[in-house]
């Protein structure tokens, strides 16, 4: 199947998503690549969580998810390629 939608714009788009500035036509296609896409269903999950804490003072540093560096690294990686 053919992405219509790619990883890398999926999380150009997150921190519009999470403060609600993306157009609807953005949010139709991000979740859209959200039903196809595990990693970054994860990745947006994660997302959300860290904005949640980061709002926190002093920030929770301990509270992060296991696998926050991973996922963070992962993205990182795919968007240099
Ligand atoms: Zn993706």
């Amino acid at each position: 199947m053919k992405m219509i939608f790619q990883c890398k714009t999926a999380i150009g788009f997150l921190s519009e998503i999470v403060d609600g500035r993306a157009s609807f036509w953005q949010r139709v296609q991000f979740y859209m690549h959200l039903m196809m896409c595990g990693k970054c269903r994860l990745y947006f999950r994660q997302f959300k969580e860290v904005k949640a804490l980061a709002e926190q003072d002093p920030f929770p540093i301990d509270k992060l998810p296991d696998d926050f560096f991973e996922v963070m690294e992962d993205s990182m990686q795919s968007r240099k390629s």
